[in-house]
């Protein structure tokens, strides 16, 4: 019987196991046809990933040398191009349409013999806290299937969370691998802007997307960080001068001793379970006892996290979207037409889901003549403010410990008729994305509604060390108490 604990431990089992890695392919492609209900996948490449696997295993037999992600079992976010496979961005528009290229993230997984078993439901266009924006249908969480997995991408995380897979990539513009980590009780890391190569995800808003890691433990998404974050001439937004390449083997804090910043408005924040908010407190005072320091510090831009978001990439998401018009691909409307314009509208109205209309309308709106200074120009200068705000933070700390979601999962259907509610629940996660820097939800706790929630590290931009060290600090701590 195939039993995972990490990829470290994994690939020892595999040094004594002739046909492990197509045990370990088959043991997933397993799960993933018992979970069926839970509809994390929108395809699967059985076929494939069992070749693959059989490769592997002959090559190792064969006593040829190994790459790092060898026999590793990864499943991909719907928003990630894999040359000759179908990526749609769960949405009707791009309905069977096939990746042209791969990814360079997905190139980097395959070079070092990674084996990608599926691609993953997810809200259309990433646009989404709950996964209930998909046109393949919502996605359950396997903690408890009336919840939702949380979003945009709920497919990739209730893939670790139910065994589907070892580790998986989703993207996070505003919080969506961290958000649905918390919800299914898993490790979520969004690196720091330009960390990972965008070339080959699907745009939402260019200037806050980043591809995501989920996994069960700190050194699973340390491993995949290490391989996916190389440079790319394809990405000039990238950030040439980070090496990550060992960060995997630098998850010890050793002796250092840390000065953590907890935010006074974030933790009175009137939306905040207190439940959630003591159990933060807690570990804090933990921290404290094993020699750190916790400091308090002020946050009063609290308020102007969220909407400042919702307008910078609603602008951003409108002028991406504008590439899809059904002319060169693309879904076509059958409807007869009077002319090209009229093609495209009858196209796009057809193809987009309601969630993403409504951004492109709000996106148009902030950029029109007559509201670009009220809106756009003035989000910007707010996001100008945030910057300045965590440059003053990280002046007087390494590390900000603030909750990832201001509640457990919630029921499926509960926020879908109030927008803003939905919008507002990401109030914890879209500051690093507004400013660039690292965070990663940490599954610590369960609640006593039975639901896994962690808690949200976020350090200085490209400080990814000091945060997984400190993620793997009290990860680790849980599992000697
Ligand atoms: N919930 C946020 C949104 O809908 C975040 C999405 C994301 O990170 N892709 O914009």
């Amino acid at each position: 019987m195939f039993n995972y604990h990490n990829i470290k431990a994994y690939q020892d089992y595999l040094n004594q196991e002739e046909h492990g890695c197509q045990k370990a392919v088959e043991y997933y492609l397993n799960n993933i046809e018992s979970n069926k209900n839970l509809n994390a996948f929108v395809e699967v490449y059985t076929e494939e990933a069992i070749n693959k696997a059989k490769a592997l295993d002959q090559k190792r037999k064969n006593g040829d040398s190994i790459g790092k992600l060898h026999g590793v079992v990864i499943a991909i976010k719907d928003v990630i191009c894999y040359k000759d496979h179908i990526v749609t961005a769960a949405s009707k528009i791009l309905q069977h349409f096939t990746a042209q290229y791969n990814a360079s993230c997905i190139q980097y997984l395959l070079d070092e013999e990674a084996i990608i078993i599926g691609c993953c439901n997810c809200d259309e266009f990433a646009m989404g806290s709950s996964n209930e924006n998909s046109v393949y249908g919502n996605v359950l969480n396997a903690a408890n299937p009336s919840k939702v997995p949380g979003g945009s991408s709920g497919g990739s995380a209730v893939a670790v969370q139910a065994n589907m897979c070892m580790v998986s990539l989703g993207s996070d513009t505003g919080g969506s691998v961290r958000q649905p980590a918390d919800f299914c009780g898993l490790v979520g890391l969004k690196p720091s802007y330009g960390v990972i190569s965008r070339y080959g995800l699907i745009a939402y808003a260019s200037s806050f997307d980043q591809i995501g890691i989920f996994g069960n433990n700190i050194y699973d998404v340390a491993l995949i960080l290490s391989v996916i974050s190389k440079t790319d001439d394809f990405d000039s937004t990238m950030n040439a001068s980070n090496d990550f390449i060992h960060i995997h083997e630098q998850l010890n804090l050793n002796d250092k001793k840390l000065k953590i910043a907890l935010l006074k408005e974030v933790m009175n924040h009137p939306s905040l379970d207190k439940e959630i908010q003591s159990a933060i407190v807690n570990q804090c005072n933990e921290l404290k006892n094993n020699g750190h320091e916790i400091i308090e510090a002020d946050f009063s831009l609290l308020e102007y996290l969220v909407p400042t978001y919702y307008v910078l990439t609603a602008a951003e998401a409108s002028s991406n979207l504008s590439r899809y018009d059904g002319i060169r691909y693309g879904h076509q409307s059958k409807k007869a037409i009077q002319d090209i314009q009229d093609f495209y509208i009858q196209n796009r109205t057809e193809g987009f889901g309601k969630e993403v209309k409504k951004r492109i309308m709000l996106g148009n709106f902030v950029l029109s003549s007559g509201y670009y200074d009220a809106y756009y120009t003035k989000a910007q200068q707010v996001r100008q403010l945030l910057i300045n705000k965590m440059n003053e933070l990280f002046q007087s700390c390494d590390a900000i410990i603030i909750p990832t979601s201001p509640t457990t999962a919630f029921n499926i259907g509960e926020k879908k008729k109030d927008p803003i509610e939905m919008y507002l629940a990401d109030i914890f996660t879209v500051f690093a994305n507004l400013t660039g820097i690292p965070a990663i939800a940490v599954p610590l706790f369960t609640h006593s509604n039975g639901l896994p929630f962690g808690l949200q590290i976020l350090t200085k931009r490209d400080d990814e060390i000091t945060l997984l060290q400190l993620a793997e600090t009290m990860l680790s701590q849980k599992h000697t108490a």
